[in-house]
């Protein structure tokens, strides 16, 4: 490996075929043109190896959501529809195809990283999918892509502690539905308390449930909280549960939608708050799963600091040496 491509970014121009159906939709293609623009004209372009992802496959994408929907996601695209469940979730003929190179840039990284062909990995997708039940699109999200991740890293490369952290500004209601009850996925959430925020779930009183019970930890942060307060639930609330759960590998559900300038959310962070989450995360995989961070693009919709902050992102990724 070229010692000085320690970023692989997983990417396809297919990503922009999404069409979610005009000037007021949130979620648009420009969002990466506008992260691809960032990092190309920056100091992280040398370190930068572009790869384009497999399409998921049926079986991986059964372990996260019934055939049924998938049918049904199918055939709504192929159909002409224009959402899916609900306005929100707005589709194009193309949608279906394209959803299936998100969900599967996930898998093609993590083989990236298992081969040691990767140091950091970083998937900027589209459509998002945190919010993504089983059976039901929600929030933007067609497929679940860090549970499919989660899910493949665990069958295809034997790694069976998985720890999910999410910091986007909502809370991944698909994700923790899907692995609430299992003991061997930890997903840790920081977003800005349900009360005020979509989807309304992610009270701190949800920790999982049965055999999973304690496997899930939920930080919500009241509207105007600021980088103190994220690193601080971070560091703080997550770091000490993270280090009993002992994770074998580790998928970051990236979102920056909790920008200060982004108003998808009330919370106040800012792009150096995020190069530090972008150091942490580093120092989380040297400390626990070394060489397997895969970090997956949920939201954040105000063009510029969603390029600039992903870039601060991955700067502080990039930064922490072993
Ligand atoms: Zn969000």
């Amino acid at each position: 490996m070229n010692p000085a491509h320690s970023l692989t970014v997983i990417t396809d121009r297919h990503y922009l075929r999404h069409d979610t159906g005009g000037a007021d939709h949130p979620e648009i293609a420009a969002r990466l043109t506008a992260i691809r623009q960032q990092l190309a004209a920056g100091p992280l372009a040398r370190q930068i190896r572009e790869e384009p992802p497999r399409p998921a496959s049926r079986e991986q994408l059964l372990v996260a959501h019934r055939e049924s929907y998938l049918f049904r996601l199918e055939e709504a695209a192929l159909a002409g529809r224009s959402f899916i469940d609900h306005p929100d979730n707005q589709i194009c003929f193309e949608s279906y195809e394209v959803a299936l190179l998100a969900a599967g840039a996930g898998p093609t990284a993590i083989d990236r990283l298992e081969q040691g062909a990767a140091v950091q990995a970083f998937c900027p997708v589209r459509p998002p999918g945190h919010h993504a039940e089983r059976g039901m699109a929600m929030g933007f999200c067609l497929l679940n892509n860090a549970v499919i991740a989660a899910r493949y890293w665990q069958r295809a490369h034997g790694r069976q502690r998985i720890l999910i952290v999410d910091w986007d500004a909502h809370h991944g209601n698909g994700i923790q539905a899907a692995v609430e009850e299992d003991p061997d996925v930890f997903y840790a959430s920081v977003h800005e308390h349900p009360t005020f925020s979509f989807p309304g779930t992610g009270f701190a009183e949800e920790t999982g449930s049965g055999p999973g019970l304690g496997t899930v930890l939920n930080v919500p942060l009241l509207p105007g909280a600021d980088d103190v307060q994220l690193l601080a639930a971070l560091t703080g609330r997550i770091e000490p549960a993270v280090a009993r759960f002992q994770p074998e590998a580790i998928i970051v559900c990236a979102g920056f939608d909790g920008h200060r300038l982004d108003d998808m959310a009330g919370l106040a962070f800012t792009s150096d708050g995020y190069h530090q989450v972008g150091r942490l995360m580093a120092d989380w995989g040297h400390r626990f799963a070394p060489g397997r961070v895969l970090t997956l693009l949920e939201g954040g919709y105000h063009l510029a600091a969603l390029a600039e902050s992903v870039e601060a992102y991955l700067a502080g990724l990039l930064a922490v040496d072993p």
